[in-house]
């Protein structure tokens, strides 16, 4: 399948709000350069929408006068550069005390649990904050409330799900509302063999079991939208690690979730971005 790369040329101020914007019109992923946000999406979304979308959005930037507006030029890239570019910037990383993500073609580092992602078309190579975040909160929060049960919401890459197997949680879900994320997670957990990681496409209204752990890596308003389903899924004293908000919207999330009764834990920052534990009473 080939890919659509949009490059975008957009203000610092409104960087933010455009990546928010993008990711619900199904952007893939992100990278961001000085003055330019480079934006993946598949084939099969609709680029026309986009494209309009951007012209909108550059049309009311140039009218208000407070900003120049934006460029961009969105171009088709055939699957074998995509792969080939991935490869390139991929280089193992370290996240929280123990873990280093490695890629497919590295030998695993002495002394470290390694992770190997093969990204194929998903979200989750361990090079963003967010997904550092939310393994250095796993590590700390092992074993703490209970290391029976640990759901990966969003899991893309399967990294998260992958790295809670390795932690020792006996039953490890993944799921993605993407189908090319499952693709992704179930082709990894065969590389790094953790074979008893369940991945499966839905979401978490289809899901019917509890967890002691449940890990979702989303954005600010899906975490809102989902919170009294997030409290619904977890067990008595079982934590639900939040990452993928922006620093500003941690109110939000927070109110949500302490609506549902659950208590904040720890908030942790990592540049622009928070990641939340919140907690469910023990009755
Ligand atoms: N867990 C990985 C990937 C996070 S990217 C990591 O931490 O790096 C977020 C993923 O969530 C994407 O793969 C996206 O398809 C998925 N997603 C978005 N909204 C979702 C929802 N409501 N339910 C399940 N998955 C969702």
């Amino acid at each position: 399948m080939a890919y659509y790369e949009c490059t975008i040329t957009v203000a610092d101020t409104y960087k933010d709000t455009l990546i928010e914007r993008l990711s619900k019109a199904g952007c893939l992923g992100v990278i961001e350069n000085n003055d330019t946000l480079v934006a993946y999406f598949p084939q099969t979304c609709d680029i026309k929408t986009i494209t309009d979308d951007l012209s909108l959005l550059n049309a009311l930037l140039e009218k208000s006068g407070k900003a120049q507006g934006l460029a961009f030029v969105c171009t088709v890239i055939p699957e074998q550069d995509w792969n080939e570019s991935w490869k390139k910037g991929f280089q193992p990383v370290d996240a929280g005390e123990h873990f280093t993500i490695i890629p497919p073609w590295e030998e695993p580092r002495a002394g470290r649990i390694n992770v190997t992602i093969d990204p194929a078309m998903a979200f989750g190579t361990g090079h963003h904050e967010t997904t550092r975040s939310c393994i250095v909160l796993m590590e700390k929060y092992a074993g703490k409330c209970g290391k029976e049960s640990f759901l990966d919401l969003g899991t893309g890459t399967g990294i998260l799900a992958i790295a809670a197997s390795k932690l020792g949680y006996r039953r490890v879900v993944g799921i993605d509302t993407d189908p090319l994320a499952v693709d992704a997670g179930l082709l990894n957990i065969e590389i790094n063999r953790t074979r008893d990681v369940e991945i499966r496409e839905g979401s978490l209204a289809e899901t019917e079991d509890t967890y002691d752990v449940i890990a979702a890596n989303l954005i600010s308003g899906v975490l809102v939208r989902l919170a009294a389903a997030l409290a619904a899924h977890l067990n008595p004293g079982g934590i639900a690690i939040l990452a993928g908000i922006l620093t500003g919207q941690e109110k939000e999330v927070i109110e949500a979730m302490e609506h549902t009764g659950l208590t904040l834990q720890e908030t942790y920052y990592d540049g622009k971005w928070v990641s939340l534990v919140v907690q469910q009473g023990m009755v």
